[in-house]
């Protein structure tokens, strides 16, 4: 990959999490790793997911120093710099205040597997970042972070939203996009009744690799770009519905 590369992929990415109706005015943001190890292409502060290009991004570096792009960084920058840092099988990471994962999160009950999107997780629980509901706003809190999401695909961040990562930008998108669709699932079906028809752990281990190979992750990825790109072109905004 170049580095041209990996900034069409952090617009690109930043574009399908609006599609899929996780932007927050212009706040969360997707991050792709720099292939020449400089830091992470993430989006300039002030922007929504669906307002990104190419002139609009930043290259901040490892100690969150914007090395190419105007202006500071996120604040949150740390979230990608300590995931990417922690784990170098990944190339991208997400964050996001998606509606569904917060509020399932407020509940703190185990996400089940009752759909596909729940057998992401293969029959485990969803895991959690307890260690602050506020801003992670510094590298401490992005190793912890960092640490709480472990191999997972994803992570839920109570009273604020969700981490993803994944080895390649559809995976890590598709990761967030599928928390947040079983959390939305969960709370619909906890809301008419106590949900009891959901996959054991066998299943759920099964679902999880018919379901969500790299190839699916990719093509609901390509649906989500391709989405985003009509929407943009009718000049509309695809970010959270009223
Ligand atoms: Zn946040």
């Amino acid at each position: 990959m170049t580095p041209a590369q990996a900034r069409r992929l952090a617009v690109e990415a930043s574009h399908a999490l609006a599609a899929a109706g996780q932007g927050d005015m212009v706040w969360g943001h997707a991050a792709v790793r720099d292939p020449d190890g400089r830091g992470i292409w993430i989006k300039a502060p002030g922007w929504g997911l669906e307002e990104v290009r190419d002139d609009r991004l930043q290259l901040v570096s490892y100690e969150a120093e914007v090395l190419i792009g105007d202006g500071t960084p996120h604040k949150e920058c740390h979230i990608h710099l300590e995931v990417l840092r922690a784990h170098p099988q990944a190339h991208c990471s997400v964050h996001t205040h998606a509606e569904s994962a917060i509020a399932f999160a407020a509940l703190d009950v185990p996400l089940l597997p009752l759909s596909h999107e729940g057998a992401l997780f293969g029959g485990e629980d969803v895991p959690r970042f307890r260690e602050t509901g506020g801003l992670v706003s510094t590298p401490e809190l992005g190793e912890k972070l960092a640490t709480a999401l472990g191999e997972a695909p994803a992570a839920l961040m109570p009273k604020h939203g969700l981490v993803a990562a994944g080895s390649t930008a559809a995976a890590a998108v598709m990761h967030a996009v599928l928390l947040d669709s079983a959390c939305a699932i969960q709370l619909r079906a906890r809301a008419a009744g106590q949900a009891v028809g959901h996959s054991d752990a066998a299943e759920a281990r099964a679902k999880r690799a018919q379901c969500w190979p790299g190839s699916q992750l990719e093509a609901g990825y390509r649906y989500l770009v391709r989405k985003a790109a009509s929407t943009l072109a009718a000049g509309g905004s695809s970010s959270r519905p009223a």
